[in-house]
């Protein structure tokens, strides 16, 4: 049996979605996804569609969130939750060799990268993007193995965003709501009508293709296919927030004296939460843990946070010792350095920060704020 071709459309039913799940299932994913937990969709192993948060959406704001019921059944009717992909391609803590001592020396053992093939269900644009920043910094130069060995191994099924939250803006950062074509392995829009409750599917890759072999679908009906785009349309015009990121660069990197970032310290709380919250962020630091015999010892990494004191901690102590600093640190790396460095934004505009921020500072916000005094004038700071 083969599957449908690559850039093909189809229509799938809601009742039908179980039969796609099991078809997942059966060519060898574990398929992971929204549910609900703690009052929050958060990702979570999916085995059947009730473990999805069928007729709930999310409410976040700057420094809120909350969750509350829909009037319809959606499957994926909410935005963003406090999770991000990033959790199941770069765990928060991993053991990355073993060392052991044996006659003369020690063996060093790397940690096996192998592991379950992993279905991600439901991930927007912004998240798509920033799966490829991540894959710019753990494939490009010396590749992480870890990382390698999971992405390769990783289906992405994207579902296009049917509402903005109050804290989107990926329209600015260029990174959504739309999937763009090949961008995953297959694209779903949830239709939901009156009388039908369906799902527009875009096969992107020859792998997502096969996974839909022996699911029922039916070739997309042309009013199907513009109902979908109208409904992305639709999210484009209704982002909660903008951001202006023309000449951004220059104009946080010629200003490390501006005032504004002494008046964001004053709220911040160095917290780390952005960083955590962000489906980006990639710092980390490591750790040696050795038995109490001396036999072996293990290097952990595990997520770490420009937040922290401990980050630049030097001989004399730490290279950013005030909050002010340390916040210009992130503002500016994510995005104006980040281009220097890896080619592109280091934000897609997902609003994670803004929303799991306790006192929701909002990074738009501080972007217009310092753009407001008009173009930098001093001259290129070291970097
Ligand atoms: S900086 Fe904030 S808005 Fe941008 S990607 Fe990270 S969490 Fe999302
Ligand atoms: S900006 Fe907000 S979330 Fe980030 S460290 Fe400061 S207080 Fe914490």
């Amino acid at each position: 049996m083969s599957g449908p071709e690559v850039g093909s459309r189809h229509e799938l039913e809601r009742g039908a979605f179980p039969a796609f799940l099991a078809s997942l299932e059966r060519h060898g994913y574990s398929v992971v996804g929204p549910t609900v937990r703690d009052q929050a969709i958060v990702y979570g192993e999916i085995h059947r569609v009730e473990d999805l948060p069928i007729g709930w959406t999310d409410r976040p704001g700057a420094g809120s969130y909350r969750i509350e019921r829909r009037a319809d059944a959606a499957l994926f009717g909410y935005n963003v939750g406090p999770h991000s992909w990033k959790r199941y391609l770069y765990p928060a803590h991993e053991r990355l060799w073993t060392a052991e001592r044996d006659a003369s020396s020690f063996t060093v053992r790397p940690e096996p990268t192998d592991g379950p093939a992993l279905a991600l269900l439901g991930v927007r644009a912004c998240e798509l993007a920033a799966i490829q920043v991540q894959d710019r910094v753990f494939l490009g130069g010396a590749p992480d193995p870890g990382y390698r060995a999971r992405r390769q191994r990783l289906l992405r099924i994207a579902v296009q965003c049917g509402q903005a939250a109050a804290t989107c803006f990926c329209v600015s950062m260029g990174t959504g709501p739309g999937v763009a074509p090949a961008a995953a392995d297959l694209a779903l829009t949830e239709l939901i009508r009156p009388e039908r409750h369906y799902f527009l599917v875009e096969v992107g890759t020859p792998e997502g293709a096969r996974v839909l072999e022996g699911v029922p679908l039916r070739p997309a009906a042309v009013e199907t296919e513009r109902a979908a785009e109208a409904l992305v349309a639709a999210t484009a015009s209704s982002m909660g927030r903008t951001m202006d990121t023309s000449g951004i660069r220059d104009l946080l990197v010629l200003q490390p004296e501006h005032p504004r970032w002494e008046v964001v310290a004053r709220r911040c709380l160095s917290c780390t939460n952005c960083t955590l919250a962000c489906p980006t962020c990639f710092c980390s630091t490591t750790e040696e843990v050795p038995t109490l015999s001396g036999e072996r010892v293990e290097r952990w990494r595990r997520w770490d946070s420009c937040f922290t004191l401990g980050f630049t901690e030097l001989h004399s102590g730490s290279a950013r010792r005030s909050t002010a600093s340390r916040y210009r640190q992130w503002l500016t790396h994510k995005l104006a350095t980040w281009h220097d460095q890896f080619g592109s934004s280091g934000c897609v505009g997902c609003g994670r920060c803004i929303t799991w921020c306790p006192v929701g500072i909002d990074l738009t916000e501080e972007v217009a704020a310092i753009r407001a005094t008009g173009p930098p004038a001093t001259p290129e700071a070291p970097r």
